[in-house]
């Protein structure tokens, strides 16, 4: 470790090799407590105040955490000096203002063109700057690196991945606000690293899903997803559907429809019971093959869904098309729902929107009670999020659909909160 003084700050450097964090904020206690949460994963500086723009050169962080509300300083203005920076961090706005000001911040911020931004609101927990951080990478992995030693994961790690077996499936449940039934449950990867740990698709998932080898990763997902569901509906009496998420360049593929219907076939999972999610991004500019795809998927019966719904480009005229079944607005709109007339405003416009189209909407990242009652209240029909349950292997979720009382009320949902 060593340390370099200027004249706004006293600067703490350690660990070279790791990804480099920039703390900016007054608060020593915040700051101690930021780089414990991130111990081995980053190389924290800290900094107490503003650093005029030749400090900030000097550091060349990665990523840095910022807090708006320090003694003489405009937070705004320091967003401008760290966006003229070359190359341009990653931005972690956190701070104890109300969202609105946040979300102006961020805007901001993104205007400025630090288009890898996202914001908390303090305190923050390990596990939602680990979320935070984690998201930040995940936005920029075309050309960012990941914010530890698994930088060093490659694309040909995740085939020999796939043949020793090490991804599994979570499941997160999804919920009706009018019946309170578990309609549906989403499919999402995990991988058990023998070396990292079990790692979340923030860490692994860009390597592949632009790639050729999306297409056969996608397969071995839909086949351990049709199983799975097979099983909790034999188990469980589960009567859902389950949502696989298709990256887009999958929808390239001549073959996928044909391949993912006879999966269907020979497991015995009827397509009305399987639904492809893909991002509203994935389907700006589709190309006839991929129309082709969408257009085949729904002939045979197969649910697809308009996933991250709000923050792509080509939302209104996808539902124009009357390809899909479903659009999950995208978690930013929910995550402060209850505080943002902005939010509220949005997510009731896609409401009105989607049933004009004869959509069904599902609300995804709901993370309390108000807001999924808010949720209910604005015509959502579907909820998912941490609040109802967290994702989790199907074996836990077949415990968790046993606990679940028989005669849940409408409007009770404050059973659904899982302690994991
Ligand atoms: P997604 O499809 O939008 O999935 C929802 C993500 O939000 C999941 O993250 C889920 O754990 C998280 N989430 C759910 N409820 C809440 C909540 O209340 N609060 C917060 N903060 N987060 C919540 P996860 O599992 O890390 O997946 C991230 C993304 O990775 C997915 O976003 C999807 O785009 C991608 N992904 C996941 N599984 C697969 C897969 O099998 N194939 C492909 N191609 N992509 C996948
Ligand atoms: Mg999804
Ligand atoms: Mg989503």
């Amino acid at each position: 470790m060593h340390s370099v003084t200027n004249n706004t700050a006293t600067i703490f450097t350690a660990a070279d090799e790791l990804p480099r964090l920039l703390v900016i904020d007054d608060d020593c206690f915040f700051q101690a407590q930021i780089k414990l949460y991130v111990v081995n994963r980053y190389a924290v500086t800290q900094s107490l105040s503003a650093m005029p723009m030749d400090a900030l050169s000097l550091i060349r962080a990665d990523t840095i955490l910022l807090d708006l509300n320090m003694p003489g300083v405009d937070g705004v203005s320091l967003i401008k000096t760290i966006a003229s920076l070359n190359p341009k961090p990653k931005l972690l706005i956190a701070s104890s203002y109300d969202n609105s000001i946040i979300e102006l911040a961020r805007s901001a911020a993104q205007l400025y063109g630090l288009t890898q931004t996202v914001v908390l609101q303090k305190p923050v927990s390990k596990d939602q700057l680990l979320q935070a951080l984690a998201e930040l990478e995940f936005r920029g992995s075309n050309h960012l690196p990941l914010p530890c030693a698994t930088d060093n994961i490659s694309q040909a790690d995740i085939i020999k991945a796939s043949h020793a077996g090490e991804f599994l499936l979570f499941y997160q449940p999804q919920i009706s606000l009018e019946s309170d039934d578990i309609v549906g449950i989403e499919a999402l990867v995990r991988w058990d690293h023998p070396q990292f740990g079990r790692l979340t698709p923030a860490f692994f998932i860009h390597l592949i899903e632009d790639s050729a080898d999306a297409i056969e990763f996608t397969l071995m997902v839909a086949e351990m997803a049709i199983r799975d569901t097979l099983r909790i509906s034999r188990e469980q009496g589960f009567r859902g559907n389950v949502s696989v998420n298709i990256p887009p360049i999958v929808l390239m593929s001549e073959t996928f429809t044909d391949r993912l219907c006879d999966m269907l076939s020979l497991h015995g999972l009827s397509p009305e019971r399987f639904q492809c999610e893909i991002t509203e991004r994935g389907l700006d500019s589709p190309g006839p093959q991929a129309s082709a795809t969408l257009a085949r998927l729904r002939m045979k019966g197969i649910q697809l869904s308009i996933d991250d719904f709000g923050v792509g480009q080509s939302g209104l005229s996808k539902i124009k098309t009357g390809a899909f079944d479903e659009i999950k607005i995208d978690r930013s709109f929910i995550s402060d729902l209850t505080c943002s007339l902005d939010s509220q405003s949005i997510v009731k416009s896609i409401i009105h929107l989607a049933s004009l189209v004869n959509l069904r909407v599902v609300a995804e990242g709901i993370e309390d009670n108000p807001t999924l009652m808010l949720c209910k209240q604005l015509g959502v029909a579907n909820a998912q999020g941490f609040y109802c349950a967290r994702p989790m292997p199907a074996e836990e979720f077949c415990s968790w659909l046993r606990a679940r009382p028989d005669n849940q009320q409408p409007g009770s949902l404050l059973s659904f909160r899982t302690g994991f």
